[in-house]
């Protein structure tokens, strides 16, 4: 199976049926799994056998999903989560207790940050936020002795800046730590971190791997590439105590964090996916492949018309040669980065809000990465509280419209574009 190309195993990664059994991968919507003596169920719990008991654990579809996104993103193993906020949380908790800190990129979405900047920082867990295109030395000066992880977006929602994996890679690597990056907004199709170093790679699969908006979801990918030992992980390294002295390192090998992530915190924080989500997931990843290559060429149409329209003011999308981000996204997103556009319309808040009511195809929703064309101007909606001047310093500007090219017919999104421009000019 690993051998497969991404788009193959995108449709049949995960999931091998055996004679007479079914072609889709089916749901399993039960809790709990029959056997035949509380032997073999001990050995379970012993983590002795591998074998489903409790949903909240491990369930059969959620399995299959688990093994496709862990080849895709060519890594050892993996464990979905209930939301990406769950699975970025789980991420850093499995290796980095009360009284550590974490070094963030400043480029990350607004969730991920205020889940580092308040809710871990109240739990006990300091982080240092870097700009996403740090020197070594800049990443070398943020780092302290009770540094326990890296973390960054690679394409980061909203504003698009391209995280310099190698060198976060390599600070975390100097420092004996492990890089963990969200690769949610190009997908393994587009990026695959595992190959510029990063250990852990997280997603919101709410995203473009479902990518037709029917299931909140998350998932933990472990590259099986980071080298626990050394003392700085003894959750990993030495006795689980909660597991009969399981040394997570030493029974499960490779797949070290990412057992312990399932058998320790989603034992402890039961943030699991449900199986009915799991499979609508696996159905949104079968057409991934497919789904990126057409919302990067829309994007780009979209991106390219955007960029010589005397109504426009500005445009952010790093495919463009224009783009201060275009080198980045050259060596880390060859083919593509996603979907995601952003622009000024020339006219401010006034102009962008008619621009947002005049649209006739394209939806308003806060939802991105979705195959239906969607449009955000967040200083009328998420942002709606901040002034003009504060916005500008957010680096969410007024007449900012963050513009998700969903997989219609281009002409048809350029022409719903086109009128609703037409409209804010007047
Ligand atoms: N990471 C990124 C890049 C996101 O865009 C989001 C949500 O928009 C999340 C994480 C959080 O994911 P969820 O909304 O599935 O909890």
């Amino acid at each position: 199976m690993q051998d497969y190309k991404l788009d193959t195993l995108c449709i049949h990664g995960g999931y091998s049926p055996k004679n007479g059994e079914p072609r889709v991968a089916p749901i399993v919507q039960s809790t709990t799994y029959v056997y035949e003596s509380s032997k073999e169920m001990g050995a379970l719990f012993d983590l002795q056998e591998e074998g489903f008991f409790y949903t909240r654990l491990g369930n059969p579809t959620n399995d299959v999903v688990e093994k496709k996104i862990a080849a895709l993103e060519g890594g050892v193993g993996a464990l979905i989560t209930s939301s990406g906020q769950a699975a970025t949380l789980m991420a850093v908790l499995n290796i980095c207790p009360a009284g550590y800190h974490v070094v963030s990129s400043s480029a990350i979405y607004g969730g991920t940050f205020n889940l580092f900047y308040k809710t871990m920082k109240e739990m006990g867990i300091e982080t240092t936020f870097v700009s996403p295109t740090a020197t070594l030395e800049e990443l070398r000066a943020a780092m302290r002795p009770n540094t326990r992880a890296v973390f960054a977006e690679t394409l980061a929602n909203p504003s698009l800046v391209v995280a310099d994996l190698e060198t976060f890679a390599v600070a975390a690597h100097e420092q004996g730590v492990p890089l963990i990056v969200d690769n949610t907004f190009p997908t393994p199709i587009n990026c695959r971190p595992f190959d510029f170093g990063a250990d852990i790679v997280t997603h919101s699969t709410t995203k473009y791997m479902d990518g037709h908006a029917v299931q909140v979801g998350g998932v933990i990918v472990d590259s099986g590439n980071f080298n626990w030992e050394g003392g700085k992980f003894p959750m990993l390294t030495e006795p689980d105590e909660s597991y009969h002295g399981v040394v997570y390192t030493k029974q499960f090998g490779k797949a070290a964090y990412i057992t312990k992530a399932r058998t320790h915190l989603m034992r402890d924080i039961g943030a699991q996916a449900a199986p009915m989500n799991a499979f609508l997931l696996n159905l949104g990843l079968e057409t991934l492949a497919l789904r990126m290559e057409r919302h990067c060429s829309n994007a780009l149409a979209v991106a390219q018309f955007l960029e010589k329209d005397p109504r426009v003011a500005w445009v952010n999308y790093p495919d463009l040669p224009s783009s201060s981000q275009y080198e980045l996204a050259k060596k880390y997103m060859p083919h593509g980065t996603c979907g995601v556009v952003s622009f000024g319309v020339k006219g401010g808040r006034e102009a962008a809000t008619k621009f947002m009511d005049g649209l006739n195809m394209a939806s308003v929703v806060t939802h991105v990465a979705d195959l239906r064309t969607c449009c955000l101007h967040p200083a009328s909606t998420t942002h709606r509280q901040m002034t003009d001047e504060q916005l500008e310093e957010a680096g969410v500007p007024a007449d900012l419209i963050r513009l998700s090219v969903g997989i219609e017919n281009p002409q048809d999104i350029l022409a719903d574009i086109d009128q609703a421009l037409e409209k804010a000019a007047h």
